[in-house]
């Protein structure tokens, strides 16, 4: 049988304010699994998001998380059933090093000290450029090891879902890759990733399944393998 599902939405309504932005999106993730969410700009996929975290209103449909009933929890509860969100302003708090956001994270998760430290561990062999940063305030590093710095939080936490959305936008291409290879080797461990990924191209090339957003609902799904062998999808939807 299928693992059960770490996100499942199904048939989600979401508003801003009157505007009904989400007019019925339905999704999975499991364990082990990257999936990204692509769509042009206006299509829905941060208010996908942010309706996961609790930060949209959703009136109608369903979001479990990791088998839990989340539509009208507040983030903090969202994040407690193992959710963890990097927005695209990863912000650092200034004048927090490295080493303590990673302590506070660690503090967060409740765990015991040495699972604590063994977590801190595994994010620096996910992430070894940021070791010799470890002691520099996280907020003057470059956008790039920010990013890692916001995921890392999230893996310390004990997180078994990452809401990964947009966080290569203004980096250069070989460190989005990086990344993009982070994220990769993070569902590999068995975590599940929804990825929202302005380049699609490389979404689609780390992804397992895909789902395109247009004006609020999903409007394609299916394989990352067999999407990226037919041109002709490609086509159709790639060049947004
Ligand atoms: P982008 O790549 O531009 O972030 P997106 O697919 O993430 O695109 P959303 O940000 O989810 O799209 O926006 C979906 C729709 O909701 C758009 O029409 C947008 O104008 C609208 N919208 C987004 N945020 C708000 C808001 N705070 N108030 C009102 N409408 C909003």
């Amino acid at each position: 049988a299928e693992p059960r599902p770490l996100l499942e939405l199904d048939g989600v309504q979401a508003y801003y304010g009157l505007a009904h932005v989400l007019q019925g999106v339905s999704l999975t993730v499991g364990p082990g699994e990257l999936v990204a969410l692509l769509g042009r700009n206006g299509a829905g996929k941060t208010t996908t998001v942010r309706s996961i975290m609790g930060l949209v209103s959703v009136r109608g449909g369903r979001i479990r998380c990791d088998g839990r009933d989340v539509v009208g929890l507040p983030a903090e509860q969202v994040a407690r059933a193992g959710v963890g969100y990097v927005p695209e302003d990863r912000r650092m708090f200034p004048g927090l090093t490295v080493r303590e956001n990673f302590r506070l994270a660690a503090l967060g998760s409740r765990r015991p000290r040495p699972q604590q430290q063994a977590a801190v561990r595994r994010v620096l062999e996910v992430f070894p450029q940021l070791e010799p940063h470890l002691d520099r305030d996280a907020s003057r590093l470059s956008g790039g090891q920010q990013q890692m710095v916001a995921v890392g939080r999230a893996l310390i936490c004990g997180q078994k879902l990452l809401l990964v959305d947009e966080i290569t936008q203004g980096l250069a291409p070989n460190i989005a890759a990086d990344l993009g290879r982070m994220l990769r080797r993070v569902a590999d461990e068995g975590l599940g990733v929804l990825l929202v990924e302005q380049n699609s191209q490389m979404a689609l090339e780390l992804a397992d399944r895909v789902f395109v957003l247009d004006q609020g609902v999903v409007v394609h799904s299916g394989d990352a393998a067999a999407l990226r062998a037919d041109p002709t999808w490609m086509a159709q939807h790639l060049q947004l």
